[in-house]
């Protein structure tokens, strides 16, 4: 078998060109979606990631702001920016760019965005409204997974689904959305013992671990929809958590790296900006 390839680039020019249109009749109610975005100090990656959204948003036609603080910033100063943010009427998404520099608390520096302008959904309000089922911010790279996986034209529901890390930002969230999609959830992490075992009954498997190539075609169920949410740089080269070869031999669909769930992120961070702003006309 060979897998369908999942192809987050072009997913993402169709959903940006809806954007864009619905940007288009925010405008001519005299409203512009505002995103701002906050970096703190001179992490290459960061600074890439950035630039990224800000240009991100000029293609559907939003108004971006970063607001860089140095490396030294302290946690007044940084509160005091998001204070600002949250006030500012052009402003209608806050994204905090990740990691912050190892002295500022970032729990703290989420929790003071405004949760209705929190696109990144990473605030307890919001994530606490995943977890219950209510309407709230989901955040970028889940929404992103899920509308990938929803592309299959399955029927998710009753399907097995494996999620490989339990992280705040993709895993756990990843984890609340699949079982309001009505699949059985697994969670595997760094202490799951026999990994394969539980990577071999899903019908979907979520890889989103930070280590390239950990998941193999032996680990994976023939027909699964396999998403590597991975990012990592070897020899020079992105790439994901799954061995792109060995997979696409057994799985149905699989997303690539790069072309897959990346591009996915910031056009869900586009969306949820867009829907920030619509709530507040
Ligand atoms: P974290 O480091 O926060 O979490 C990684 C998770 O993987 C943890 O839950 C960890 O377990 C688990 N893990 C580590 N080693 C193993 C192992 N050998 N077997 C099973 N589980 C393991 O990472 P993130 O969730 O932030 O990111 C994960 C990956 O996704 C990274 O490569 C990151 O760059 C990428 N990423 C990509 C995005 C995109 O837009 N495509 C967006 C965000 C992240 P434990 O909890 O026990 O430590």
């Amino acid at each position: 078998m060979s897998a369908v390839v999942l192809d987050g680039k072009q997913m993402s020019a169709s959903l940006r060109a809806e954007i864009a249109g619905r940007v288009q009749s925010l405008k001519e109610k005299g409203v512009t979606p505002g995103l701002a975005v906050i970096l703190v100090g001179n992490d290459p990656a960061s600074e890439i990631y950035v630039r990224n959204k800000g240009n991100g948003c000029r293609e559907v036609g939003m108004y971006s702001e970063t607001v860089a603080l140095p490396g030294d910033t302290d946690q007044a100063v940084l509160e005091g920016e998001i204070d600002r943010l949250n006030r500012d009427p052009r402003i209608h998404g806050i994204l905090v760019q990740l990691p912050l520099p190892a002295h500022l608390d970032e729990a703290a520096a989420l929790a003071r965005i405004l949760p209705e302008k929190d696109v990144d959904g990473f605030h307890l309000l919001n994530a606490g409204r995943l977890m219950t089922g209510e309407a709230g911010v989901i955040p970028c790279t889940p929404r992103g997974a899920l509308h990938m996986i929803r592309q299959t034209g399955l029927n998710l529901s009753g399907l097995e689904a494996v999620i490989v890390g339990r992280s705040n930002i993709v895993g756990k969230p990843m984890a609340a959305l699949l079982l309001r999609e009505n699949c059985t959830v697994t969670v595997c992490h760094s202490r799951t013992a026999n990994l394969a075992e539980h990577t071999r009954r899903a019908d979907i498997l979520v890889a989103a671990v930070g280590k390239a190539g950990l998941i193999t075609g032996d680990m994976v169920k023939p027909g699964a929809v396999v998403i590597d949410v991975g990012i990592n740089r070897v020899d020079g080269k992105v790439r994901g958590d799954v061995d792109f070869d060995s997979v696409s031999a057994v799985a149905g669909w699989i997303t690539p790296v790069p072309g897959g769930v990346g591009k996915m992120t910031i056009t869900m961070l586009l969306q949820n900006t867009l829907e920030a702003a619509e709530r507040m006309v």
